[in-house]
Parts: C-alpha cells; structure tokens; sequence
C-alpha cells in the first residue's frame, strides 16, 4: 500500500493472513480503546456546553502543551500547514525573499512559502538523518535569503545548534517543521535539553490524526518564546484582529476547535508513554534487522532522541519497488515517504532551477520505505512485518 497521508489514516486494510490480523500503519482504534472513557468525556463536555470554537478547552490544552513544551506561547490553529503559512507571514517577508527548506520532505513545508510569493530553496539532505545541517544550508544563503525552515523529518530532531549559529550569523528566522517530532528532546553542547519545536524563532507542528500527537480531525498549533511574535501569531490566525472587529493587518482564519483541544488534552498526557512505545518498536526492528545487508536501519543520532514518527528503511541495490510489490503481495502494510523529491514536483517547476541535482534525496526517493509503527505495537507484530520484509531477500 502506497499510503498518502490521509489514506494511511482512513486505512482499513488488514491482513488476511490468519496468524496476524490488525497490521496498520498507525493503530489509532486500539489506542482509542485505553483511553475511551475520558476522551468520552471531554467530548460529552464541550457538547454540554457548545462551547465549540475558542472558549476554556482550547485554552487549557494551550497552556497545558507550553508547559509540556516549556515554551511561552503556543498559539492553537486549524491544521500543520496553517502553521507554517502564519509562521512565514509573522516574521514580515517581501515577495521574493529566499526560504530555505529541505527537498525531502512533506510538501505542506515548500508550498507555503511559494503561496505567499517567497522562494523555496529546496536543498539536499543528511543521507544519515534525512535532515538539512548547517554544512548543507551554507552555500545556499544569499542576499536575498530570510529564513531557513529546518523540518525535524520523521521524529528525530535536525541538529539545530550549528543551524541556529548559522541564522543568528546571517540574521535569518528559523521556523522549525516539527509536524513529524513533536516530544523529541534536542540536547545542546552545554547540556542544555529543549523540546522540538521550540529552538528556533517559531516552532509549528500538526495534530493530523496519524501523526505523534494526533487529535481526531485536524489541527495544528505554533510555538515561540518572543511574546511580540506570539501577539503577532494570534492576530494573524485571527483575520488579523487585535480585539474583535478591529483589524490591523492582513490574517486568516486558522482554529482549533474545542472538539479537538479536549482531545489533545487526554493524549497529551500520554505522548512521552507514546514515543516510547514507538521507540521500542524500533529497537525490535532493529534487531530483527541486524543481520540483512541489504537494508540501512534508522540512524540515531547523539545529539536527539527519536520519537520514530516514522520507522523508515533505505532499501539497496535498486531492490526497493522489489519489496514494494512483494509486501503489496503479502499484504504487509507499508509506505513511501517520499517518492518524488520536491524540487521535481510539477508544482515546483518555477523554483527547478535554483537548486543543482540533489543527489542525496534523489537517492532517498528511490531507496526508503516505511513500514508500520504505532503506539500499539509488540513485538510479535514487529516480527511478523520484520519476517516478511527479510524473506524478501
Ligand atoms: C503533516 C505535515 C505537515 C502539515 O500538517 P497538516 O496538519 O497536515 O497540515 C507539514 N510538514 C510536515 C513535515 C508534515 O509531516
């Protein structure tokens, strides 16, 4: 199964294999299950009050995700790529300005810098992380570069310290893709540890249900520690109005609702006891994997722990769309996250030039595939999928 996002979320598909129903890409009906009564509850709630748009949920969650964050401001809006639009449109670009972005990455990062007439700079990637590193970011920056959008790609953080060094160096913003991280910690030379999402001049991440955080619908939210910005933040995901009918600037309407805030609120609790259980699941891959030549396991780097958004393998030798088909044929769900890079995707055909070949994540496009990994994993599963991807070989 080549799932899009939101197929993989609407995926029904099980196995027929008697030894091994309930294969998902994410489980989201069994983790439902364990926390049923006070999701419920939080529903029953809001519907009790129609209190539906802003009001205490939103609010709570607010503050209640800032201080799992521990960051000033978190600012609730309607989806992850709302987030990054009202990102990019705080922090004051003229058209023209250069975004620099990864090209190996979730197309939400590019097409919103290329909707409010910015210039995506989609660059080459670390073949170890799947992430931009300063090294990487460097030559890229000219005059006309404002902002550097770092995505923490599949749950493990981007080494952002020399990134940040970088910014600070040639002025630019850093608005930190944490979609796919949100709960990994990024430890600092001097030991210091912060949150994903909350390094950079502004953070935004998703509440899409299949990602690590995921409310039942969409939802997304945006972090920062400046409180002008976060006043910024909110008026701009608010028609730009600084009290009700009074409206200073040029915004959209980007909210969460408070069907969603009370959601999140329940599985917040829950999100370090998620990224672990994904993170075991990981290490059960890992090891049934130790032996096969032909497959690079998820490296893990030093400087930040990994949430495994995603569990995503480089496949060798050319033998991807092989075990693409094969898993198909064995009804094995799995993934390509991405196949095309960005820079060769119609859409961004205006932008092709700017950037040379991109060896890395044109490699990448070709070689990775996903398999499942969710919260309600053990390790039986992990085997059976682990099994049938190394019979392949
Ligand atoms: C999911 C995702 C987004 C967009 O989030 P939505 O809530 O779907 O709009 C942006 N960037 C990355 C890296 C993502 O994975």
């Amino acid at each position: 199964m080549k799932a899009s996002e939101d197929r993989e979320f609407n995926d029904n598909h099980q196995t027929t294999d008697r030894t091994m129903k309930n294969l998902h890409m994410v489980d989201l009906s069994a983790q439902y299950e364990k926390i049923h009564r006070e999701i419920q509850e939080q529903i029953q709630e809001t519907l009790t009050t129609t209190q539906f748009i802003n009001g205490p949920k939103v609010e709570q969650f607010a503050s209640s995700l800032a201080t799992y964050l521990s960051c000033d401001y978190v600012i609730p809006c309607a989806n992850g790529t709302d987030a990054l639009q009202i990102a990019l449109m705080a922090v004051g670009l003229q058209p023209g300005d250069e975004v620099i972005v990864p090209s190996f990455t979730y197309v939400a990062t590019a097409e919103v810098i290329a909707l409010l007439k910015l210039t995506p700079i989609m660059i080459d990637v670390d073949p170890q992380t799947f992430n931009v590193t300063a090294e990487l970011i460097e030559p890229h920056i000219t005059e006309k570069t404002k902002a550097i959008v770092p995505v923490h790609l599949f749950g493990q953080n981007c080494d952002l310290e020399p990134i940040l060094a970088l910014a600070r160096r040639h002025d630019l913003w850093v608005i930190e893709d944490a979609a796919q991280s949100i709960g990994a910690d990024y430890t600092f030379s001097d030991g210091r540890i912060m949150k994903s999402g909350t390094m950079g001049h502004i953070g935004c991440t998703s509440f899409f249900p299949s990602k690590n955080l995921g409310c039942y619908g969409d939802g997304g939210a945006i972090f920062t520690r400046d409180a002008e910005l976060a006043q910024k933040l909110k008026m701009i995901a608010n028609h730009g109005q600084s009290r009700r009918y009074y409206h200073e600037i040029i915004g959209v309407n980007s909210r969460l609702d408070a069907l969603q805030a009370g959601i999140l609120q329940v599985k917040l609790a829950h999100l370090d006891e998620y990224g672990h259980a994904r993170y075991q699941a990981a290490q059960w891959y890992h090891q049934k994997f130790a032996d096969n030549h032909q497959l690079i396991t998820p490296y893990e780097a030093p400087y930040t722990n990994h949430v495994y958004h995603q569990y995503t393998l480089q496949v060798a030798n050319g033998q991807r769309d092989g075990l693409d088909q094969y898993l198909t044929e064995k009804q094995i769900p799995h993934a390509i996250y991405y196949p095309v890079p960005l820079y060769e995707q119609n859409a961004f055909s205006p932008f092709r030039g700017l950037v040379d070949y991109l060896p890395v994540t044109d490699q990448l496009c070709k070689s990775v595939i996903s398999l499942p990994i969710h919260t309600e994993m053990d390790e039986e599963m992990v085997s059976y999928i682990a099994d049938a991807v190394n019979g392949y070989f």
